[in-house]
């Protein structure tokens, strides 16, 4: 797959994507990443890229031309027609399925915006669709262009090793959940242990507690990815079993938080401090009221 990236800041996403599982893609040559400086193409002794908006108002809005070559020389620089994509919080929200069509299109440019964005016309007639990361406003499209790069190439067929597959991250896979969570050498530490299950070498055990640990958490952090109603009577049992589990737990912290609440006041009781029944002559212990209010 090749990715061109029209940039102010090329060397920027460049240097983001050489590491890890992207620098490893680029190595395996299964990515080849090219950068294209509009200021490169742009005229005249400054080199202008941008201009001040008509109508008014603060910022500036990069110019056609500069862009419009940058991108003239990047589809000429591969005989593959390109995708373009402009990098926009205006634009469609960049998911994992997203992330995966993308990982099938031979060839990607991606124009980064910066200042107040691209004048429209260029949008119109070079753009094929506009991409956003999230609903939030950057100073720039080189992040948003490098999350897209990284998000795609780790689903390059090649990319990661087995251990790391894909497969079981979350979005992916079955139903879409979030992904389980995980746990490593020590088996014991101070800060908890190992659930057994993972302990115990039953693999069947161990992925039926993975899915339902996937259901739970999904219903308990992004409830709009699970529709209960379209379970498999197996998942519902499973989500059920969990969801009795967390109130149980959830109860038993409670209770442990009430009775640590009481340690804690009679504790500042004993000490006659704030929060607690202050004696009688101690002069403490009053709110604002008892300062303020009893003057009768
Ligand atoms: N005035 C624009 C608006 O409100 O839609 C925002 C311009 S922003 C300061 C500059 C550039 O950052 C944009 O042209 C775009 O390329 C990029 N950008 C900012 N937020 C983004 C996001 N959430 N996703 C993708 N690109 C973003």
């Amino acid at each position: 797959m090749r990715i061109d990236l029209i940039s102010l800041f090329p060397d920027f996403v460049a240097q983001i994507a050489g590491h890890g599982v992207v620098g490893r893609a680029q190595e395996r040559g299964l990515l080849a990443l090219a950068g294209w400086n509009p200021r490169d193409y742009a005229e005249g002794n400054y080199r202008r890229v941008d201009d001040r908006p008509f109508g008014g108002g603060p910022g500036m809005v990069m110019l056609i031309d500069p862009l419009r070559a940058a991108l003239q020389a990047a589809r000429a620089a591969d005989p593959q027609p390109a995708r373009v994509i402009y990098m926009s919080p205006q634009g469609t929200p960049l998911t994992q399925a997203k992330a995966r069509a993308l990982a099938d299109v031979p060839r990607l440019i991606l124009l980064c915006g910066r200042y107040e964005g691209v004048d429209e016309r260029l949008l119109r007639a070079e753009v094929d669709e506009e991409l956003s990361i999230g609903d939030y406003v950057l100073s720039g499209g080189e992040l948003a262009a490098a999350v897209v790069v990284d998000a795609v190439a780790r689903l390059l067929p090649g990319a990661l090793n087995d251990a790391e597959s894909a497969a079981q991250d979350s979005f992916e896979g079955d139903g879409g959940l979030l992904d389980c969570p995980h746990y490593t050498r020590p088996v014991s530490h101070p800060l908890g242990e190992v659930p057994p299950v993972l302990l115990s070498g039953n693999h069947a055990e161990i992925a039926k507690w993975r899915r339902q640990q996937s259901l739970g958490r999904t219903w308990l952090r992004r409830p709009e990815l699970i529709d209960r109603e379209a379970l498999s009577k197996a998942d519902r049992r499973l989500l059920e079993a969990f969801l009795a589990e967390h109130a149980q737990a959830e109860q038993t912290l409670a209770g442990q938080a009430l009775a640590q609440a009481a340690v804690s006041a009679d504790a500042a009781q004993d000490r006659g401090g704030p929060g607690g029944r202050a004696s009688p002559d101690s002069g403490q212990g009053h709110g604002p009221q008892g300062e303020s209010g009893h003057e009768a």
